[in-house]
């Protein structure tokens, strides 16, 4: 099976729909075309990388091109194989008020669903806050965000960066709000800032998942802390690449996040700038770090437990 738990939906725009979608709405053709803009070359720096993810923001302005974008990624996870596509977005960069918050939510749950029952793929959309935005932003984006609760909303996320922004107490209310509203919650930690940031993410804000969570390994207590608590740890081989975080994916520490007993699953961050999808990612697991069917079935059944819909697990073969 292939579960995508961490995979941001302005990273998936395509190409194609952004060259149509700029030319509806009498924008000029970024210099070289949509493809340039959007996709990487290869690894870069995480400044280059977030400029390219931010390329499509415009876009998601209007609602219905919002809603056409979100539809197209569960439509595009589905052909690539894809079992379930968990999809994370910030509503509030795309809009300034609280309502538009709520519609911009609204647009991107109805494009998941005409996605879903186009393609019988299951998808829930998270809801990310900012930590440039102010706490005051991200409890109105967690207000808006608790109204789609169970209809089509099953996360709440904090994402941004995580170097600028370190602070999570000031956030702690927005997240009282999603965990009230009975959201699962997940935490970009430790992917730029240290390994307790992501004990931090799970006291403060009531994480049960870590996102990137690359610099965990760096300190053993919290290493071992995470596999005694079970967090579950959503790697993304590629991106912290290509992000620069890692000089090469050999240098990702999913090996050690593996052997060190860490609950893993797996996402393809943004799959439009990187080119990859969650084979590609998997692929990885198993060519670079001698993952097992063993290891990659854990992923599975982690995967499954950990996703913040309710999936039904597969029957095992030997009961
Ligand atoms: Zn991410």
């Amino acid at each position: 099976m292939l579960v995508n738990l961490h995979s941001h939906l302005e990273g998936r725009v395509r190409p194609s729909t952004a060259a149509e979608l700029a030319a509806a709405a009498g924008l000029p053709a970024p210099k070289g075309g949509w493809e340039r803009a959007i996709r990487l070359d290869g690894p870069a720096d995480l400044t280059v990388y977030l400029a390219k993810v931010a390329s499509t923001y415009p876009f998601f302005r209007s609602l219905d091109a919002a809603r056409r974008i979100a539809r197209e990624a569960v439509e595009d996870g589905a052909a690539s194989g894809l079992d379930y596509l968990e999809l994370r977005f910030g509503p509030a960069t795309h809009t300034e008020h609280e309502r538009g918050i709520a519609d911009v939510i609204a647009a991107v749950t109805e494009g998941m669903r005409e996605g879903s029952e186009a393609t019988g793929m299951p998808s829930g959309a998270v809801v990310a806050a900012l930590r440039h935005h102010s706490p005051e932003t991200n409890e109105a984006v967690a207000r808006a965000a608790a109204r789609f609760a169970g209809i089509g909303v099953v996360g709440f996320d904090l994402a941004g960066d995580e170097l600028l922004f370190p602070a999570l107490a000031p956030h702690r209310p927005a997240f009282d709000i999603a965990r009230a509203a009975g959201l699962g919650v997940t935490c970009h930690a430790a992917e730029a800032g240290p390994a307790e940031a992501a004990r931090e993410a799970v006291e403060l804000l009531g994480a049960t998942r870590i996102g990137h969570g690359a610099h965990i390994v760096d300190d053993p207590d919290v290493l071992r802390w995470c596999a005694e608590t079970g967090v579950v740890v959503e790697i993304c081989p590629t991106s912290n690449w290509y992000t620069g975080a890692i000089a090469s994916v050999t240098d990702h520490p999913a090996a050690r996040f593996r052997d060190a007993g860490v609950r893993l699953v797996l996402g393809d961050d943004n799959p439009m700038q990187t080119g990859t999808d969650l084979r590609d990612e998997r692929d990885i697991l198993v060519e670079v770090f001698n993952f097992t069917a063993d290891d990659l079935l854990a992923i599975e059944r982690t995967s499954l437990d950990a996703a913040f819909t309710d999936l039904p697990h597969p029957t095992p073969a030997f009961p």
